[in-house]
This record gives structure tokens, C-alpha cells and sequence, in this order.
């Protein structure tokens, strides 16, 4: 069986205490490999190595810095058919999603902040008090937590910028998903990255997750995942002062005009609702859309979800794999029994497929799931699934779509579908949202901010954002 183990200091070893967790293959069903299940001795050890590699790293041109962390982008094109089909073994995801989006986007990460680095300048400001500049200076150790959804493409976000600013990291990829992060490590050995400078831990997130979150020698914590993770490393690290970034949960609106392309609008939904099965949070998870062409959208999302290719994950041919755990099957199927419990009615979906391939007759597949019928305040409506469900609801006015849009405590991503661009700015400065993506869904110029307001997060990734996140400024002032 293959064993992922933790990266740390330049060498792969077993957690110190030999313990490990089965990874399994959702498709599938079944366990096909180890992963440490690393406790605090290991984020010790990690911290360790990372604290020793900082000061060389930090002192490291950054011209140096950006050619190793371009060469990681290059090898990581090299190697993108290994690391697809790991990625959708690992997550159920069709091989063909991982090959366009997933690897190419790790590669990307990369390949962006090596180049962004090169282009900082510092900022000036003279005549009102003395001569001020402004120094910028890596943090440390960054600690960096990311979920099983995206594996690579989310946890590259994070170390990307962290490395290219002169951080070393200690990097937590999610337990039900390791695979990636651990080839990443071989890259980033025969990318010529020194030891230390990079190091991955392993395990479960109250164990080693835990552990990095509050380890003392860790200033800065970069997480993504669920909200109420994030809710509770806002708490452990706000009492360490810690600076934390906090990308978390969403329950997206995707708003219909009847002024829009209602046809380009019923094909983006049917990515937006169910790309990697839904889990993805930038998912339009809430369709919203104008009474009179409700009947001519629903119908169109509802062929859409049927025309979906379910199979294996590993076919070329596959538009839709499975999900990602037994556990999280489980959460998905319960949400959609109490939104029938609650009034909802089933469109479509609302269980496994049928005919599923021999391979995955164990495996953990969902429909895509079309829900009418809900109160916009139901619990069901309330929570993120994260997965292939989407609930459709007609409006009356602009007035009433706003209102609807921002009626749940989230405000991650939202999309509006309208063909008058004075509305898409009057409605776009209102919807209560880090992005919103206008006749369009999943657009991202890296050098944009990305991030969530209300219980979506607490700051923003990307671009310079990233950059100041992981810099301490330092002003200079020189006096007359
Ligand atoms: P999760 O919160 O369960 O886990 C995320 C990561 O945190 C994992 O690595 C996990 O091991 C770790 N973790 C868990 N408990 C921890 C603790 N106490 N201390 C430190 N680390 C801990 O989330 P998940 O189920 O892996 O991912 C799905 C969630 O992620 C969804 O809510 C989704 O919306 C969210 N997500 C958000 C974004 C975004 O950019 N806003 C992107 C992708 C996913």
C-alpha cells in the first residue's frame, strides 16, 4: 500500500509515534493508502526545521527565491498527468477536471507570485512628518491549512506567496486528501528548494492542525475550510496574537434576470451548481431567478444535470465523479432528506445515480440535485452543503432578488446573469459578497482579492493582498 509521510526539514519520515490513517478512494470505496497521522511531535519537529531554514531563506535574493519557485511551476507541468490522476483518486473528481483546472491552477499559483515578488516597491511618503518609507519583511513560520476539495490548487495558493515573500512554511493538507502534497514535496526537493523551507505535516485537523495553530513559534496562520474550523482557530489564535487569514464557507446566490442570456445563464448554473459535484465554494449553491423565464431556467438546469456524464472519476469521459467520503455522503444525503422533511421538492437527483460502473459500485455518488419548494429562511437554505444540491426560486423586481441574495449569513461568491449593465453595477455594489462574477462564474485573475465577508472569512488572498498578509511593515522615519 502507499504510504504518504510527512515532508520535514528535506526528508520524508513516518510520524514519530508510527501512527497512520487510511486514505481511501471515494470512487472506489475502499482504502488504497497511509498517511501519518502526525501529532504534536511532528508539528514540533516541522516548526523545528522550518524556524532553523527561515533566516538563509529570508536572507535568500529574491531573485533566487522566484527562478526555484518558477521551477517548481515548470515541474509541475512536467509532472501534471501524475499529479491529476493522484488528485482524482484521491477525491473522486473527474481526471479531466483535474488535467484543465486543478494542476494547471497549482502551476499557476506558483508561477504568478514568483513573478509578483519581482515587482514589489516600497511605500514613500515625505513633507508632513519627516522623511517615511516603508520596509517589508517575511513573518516567519507560516502555519497553512487547507481543505480536501481542491487539494493542490488551495494549499499552492497559500504557499506560494508565503514562500516567495521569504516565509518558510509548515503546511497541514486535509487527511481525506494527501496525495498531491506529498508528490509536491519530491518536486520541491528536485526543484532545488532548501531543506526546511517547505515542510508537510500530515494528520487530522484537532491533532496536527491543532498543533500548528498553537504552536508559539507560528505568527502567521493561513486556513481554509468549513466555518466552524475557522471559527475556532479565530479563537485559539487570536489569544496568541496570531495573524490569521480566513477563507471559510459559502451558500452562494446565482441571480437570473430576464433580461439576460437566459441560455448562457442556464449553462453557467449547471457548472456553477455542480463542477467537482459541488464542492467547491465557490459554488452557486441558491439559483434566484426572474418569475418570467423561472419554468424556461428550471427546465434548462434540470437537462443540464441530466445530461452529465457520472462514471469514473479516472474516465477521460467522465463530467462528474463522486463525492469526496462516506462521511460527507452521508451529510449531503441528510441535507436533502430535511429539505424534503421541510417542503422541498426533488427536480431531480435526490439520490445515487444509476448504472454506475462495476469499479465504483462502492463508491460514494450523489446526483445532481435540483430543489424547489424551500423557504428562503429554512435551515436547509441557511447551511452550506457542499455538495451537488442546489435549491431554484422565482423573484419579483430587483428589490426582491437583493433581498434574497443576501438573506443568509454568508458572503462569499455571488453571479448575476443581466444584460443591462447599469443593473449589473446597481445590484453588484449591493450583494454582500467578496466576488461577484457578472454573466460569467469562476473567472479568477490571480492578482485579484479573494476572499468572503460575514461568516465567508476574515481577509483576503491573491495578489498584493497575499503579498502584505505574509510581510510585516516596518516604518522608517528620518528626521529633518
Ligand atoms: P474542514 O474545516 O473540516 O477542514 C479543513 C482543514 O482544517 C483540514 O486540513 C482539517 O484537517 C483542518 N482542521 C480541522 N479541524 C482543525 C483544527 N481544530 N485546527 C486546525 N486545523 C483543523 O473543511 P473541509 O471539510 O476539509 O472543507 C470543506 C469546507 O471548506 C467547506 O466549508 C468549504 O466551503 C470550505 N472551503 C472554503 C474555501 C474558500 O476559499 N473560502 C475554499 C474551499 C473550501
Amino acid at each position: 500500500m502507499i504510504r504518504f509521510r510527512n515532508y520535514i526539514g528535506g526528508k520524508f519520515v513516518d510520524a514519530a509515534e508510527g501512527r497512520t490513517l487510511e486514505v481511501v478512494e471515494p470512487a472506489a470505496g475502499s482504502a488504497y493508502a497511509t498517511a501519518a497521522d502526525s501529532g504534536p511531535a511532528d508539528v514540533e519537529a516541522a516548526v523545528k526545521a522550518a524556524s532553523l531554514a527561515f533566516p538563509a531563506w529570508a536572507a535568500t535574493h529574491v531573485q533566487e527565491r522566484s527562478r526555484l519557485i518558477e521551477r517548481l511551476a515548470n515541474l509541475i507541468e512536467d509532472r501534471l498527468e501524475d499529479l491529476a490522476r493522484a488528485e482524482s483518486i484521491d477525491t473522486g473528481k473527474p481526471i479531466s477536471l483535474a488535467r484543465r483546472v486543478d494542476i494547471p491552477r497549482a502551476a499557476a499559483n506558483f508561477r504568478y507570485f514568483a513573478g509578483a515578488v519581482l515587482h514589489t516597491r516600497s511605500d514613500l511618503h515625505e513633507g508632513q512628518a519627516g522623511f517615511n518609507w516603508t520596509l517589508r519583511r517575511p513573518r516567519g513560520v507560516a502555519g497553512l491549512i487547507s481543505p480536501w476539495n481542491l487539494p493542490l490548487y488551495l494549499l499552492t495558493w497559500k504557499i506560494a506567496p508565503a514562500l516567495a515573500t521569504g516565509n518558510t512554511v509548515v503546511a497541514k493538507p486535509s487527511e481525506v486528501t494527501p496525495a498531491t502534497a506529498a508528490l509536491l514535496c519530491e518536486l520541491a526537493a528536485e526543484a532545488g528548494l532548501p531543506p526546511g523551507v517547505l515542510n508537510i505535516v500530515h494528520g487530522l485537523g484537532d491533532r496536527a492542525g491543532a498543533a500548528l495553530v498553537n504552536h508559539p513559534d507560528v505568527p502567521t496562520i493561513s486556513f481554509t475550510g468549513s466555518t466552524g474550523v475557522g471559527r475556532w482557530i479565530a479563537e485559539h489564535a487570536g489569544t496568541r496574537l496570531k495573524r490569521v487569514s480566513l477563507e471559510l464557507g459559502g451558500k452562494n446566490p446565482f441571480v437570473v434576470f430576464a433580461d439576460s442570456d437566459v441560455d448562457a445563464a442556464i449553462a453557467t448554473a449547471c457548472r456553477a451548481a455542480f463542477t467537482n459535484q459541488g464542492q467547491i465554494c465557490l459554488c452557486g449553491s441558491r439559483m434566484i431567478v426572474e418569475r418570467s423565464v423561472y419554468d424556461r431556467f428550471v427546465e434548462g438546469l434540470i437537462d443540464g444535470a441530466k445530461a452529465l456524464k457520472i462514471g469514473d472519476p479516472l474516465d477521460d469521459a467522465t463530467d462528474f465523479g463522486s463525492l469526496v467520503s462516506r462521511p460527507h455522503h452521508a451529510k449531503v444525503a441528510q441535507a436533502v432528506e430535511q429539505a424534503k422533511a421541510l417542503g422541498g421538492e426533488v427536480l431531480v437527483g435526490g439520490g445515487p445515480p444509476a448504472d454506475l460502473p462495476e469499479r465504483c459500485r462502492e463508491g460514494w455518488f450523489y446526483a445532481p440535485t435540483v430543489i424547489a419548494g424551500l423557504a428562503p429562511d429554512c435551515a436547509v437554505e441557511q447551511e452550506e452543503i457542499f455538495g451537488p444540491v442546489v435549491s431554484v426560486r422565482a423573484f419579483d423586481g430587483e428589490e426582491e432578488a437583493l433581498r434574497l441574495a443576501n438573506a443568509t449569513p454568508y458572503g462569499l461568491a455571488s453571479v448575476l446573469f443581466t444584460g443591462d449593465l447599469n443593473r449589473a453595477r446597481r445590484v453588484s455594489e449591493q450583494i454582500r459578497a467578496g466576488i461577484v462574477w457578472v454573466n460569467c462564474w469562476m473567472l479568477r485573475d490571480l492578482r485579484t482579492p479573494f476572499g468572503g465577508a460575514g461568516q465567508s472569512g476574515v481577509g483576503r488572498e491573491g495578489g498584493e493582498e497575499a503579498l502584505k498578509f505574509f510581510t510585516e511593515p516596518k516604518n522608517v522615519c528620518i528626521g529633518p
